[in-house]
């Protein structure tokens, strides 16, 4: 089913799963059963991740394995450094799968942006390719803080648009901590009339290795709360993961308050703390 499909249908918010295609070969079984142990949730979609700049030839096994398991898959794909001739042959690639879906996304620039092919500098130029191409439904990425590269939120609400414009269907967003943010973006979206669904993004805290990368990689507030139980719990994963499935479940629950449309979760490739999190609300 097509995103703008899937959430048109405003009887219950929509859950969905990231994932990623794992380094080690040895790794994808233990992936195919953390997907599974989600399963029960009826997940709208599982969306797979795509290295911008590294090696993804596993993504089209890894699409055919999820559609035997029954899922929808929405597969990301970034345009930096593509040329069209190469968007191209993906988009055909993903018709033959009968994939309805994908998350166009420019990615993050390389170190050498001088060698870079250029035929696509901007998400919003990817999703205007996508949408004169192909028939997919297509989501694009927000950022409740502005992205690392923007030089304020505004400017990257004005880029968004553009994405908006260009033909896309729905916005997931960076994970954040502090819901507020996030009714605050909301709010000045509106402003911009960005009428599509914007779903958050939720990953659960599981050590402070995790969130100390996450900060040094985008705009992410980390509020009072979060700061102290990290204080205190941070020495040790366990603690840590059992205070994130109390943090992510009460951040669930008053977005689900507020009425968002869905909860797309960074599963980071593990069940555990998002199926804690799922069977308290679901
Ligand atoms: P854009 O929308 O192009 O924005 C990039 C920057 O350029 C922003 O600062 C924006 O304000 C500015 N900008 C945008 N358009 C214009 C314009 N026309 N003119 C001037 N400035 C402009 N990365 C991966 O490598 N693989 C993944 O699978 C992946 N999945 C993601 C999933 C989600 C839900 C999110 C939120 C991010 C994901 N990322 C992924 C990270 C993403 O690739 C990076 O954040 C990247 O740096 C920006 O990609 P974008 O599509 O948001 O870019």
């Amino acid at each position: 089913m097509k995103l703008k499909e899937i959430y048109a249908n405003k009887e219950n918010f929509k859950i969905s799963f990231e994932v990623f295609p794992p380094k080690e070969t040895d790794k994808y079984k233990n992936l195919y059963s953390e997907l599974e142990n989600l399963k029960k949730y009826n997940p709208a979609f599982i969306s797979l991740t795509w290295g911008a700049g590294g090696n993804n030839n596993n993504s089209v096994n890894l699409i055919k394995t999820f559609k035997n398991m029954d899922f929808e898959i929405m597969p990301h794909f970034t345009c930096v450094s593509s040329s069209k001739k190469f968007v191209g042959e993906h988009l055909a690639k993903l018709k033959e799968l009968n994939i309805e879906n994908i998350l166009a996304l420019r990615g993050d620039l390389p170190e050498d942006i001088s060698k870079r092919c250029t035929d696509f500098n901007y998400a919003n130029e990817l999703v205007e390719y996508i949408k004169h191409n192909s028939d997919l439904s297509i989501g694009v990425a927000g950022y409740p803080e502005g992205h690392i590269e923007a030089e304020n939120l505004e400017a990257d609400i004005k880029n968004l648009k553009r994405k908006v414009n260009a033909g896309a269907d729905v916005i997931f967003t960076q994970l954040f901590f502090d819901n507020n943010i996030f009714y605050k973006y909301l709010e000045k979206l509106d402003k911009e009339n960005i009428t599509i669904p914007i779903v958050p993004g939720i990953m659960p805290i599981l050590s402070k290795k995790q969130i100390d990368r996450m900060t040094s990689l985008a705009k992410i507030t980390i509020p009072n709360k979060l700061k102290n139980c990290i204080e205190k719990y941070g020495e040790s994963n366990s603690d840590m993961q059992k205070f994130g499935v109390e943090f992510g479940y009460t951040q669930c629950e008053d977005l689900i308050k507020n009425g968002i449309k869905g909860l797309h979760f960074y599963t980071l490739n593990k069940s555990k703390s998002v199926n804690e999190i799922l069977k308290n609300i679901i």
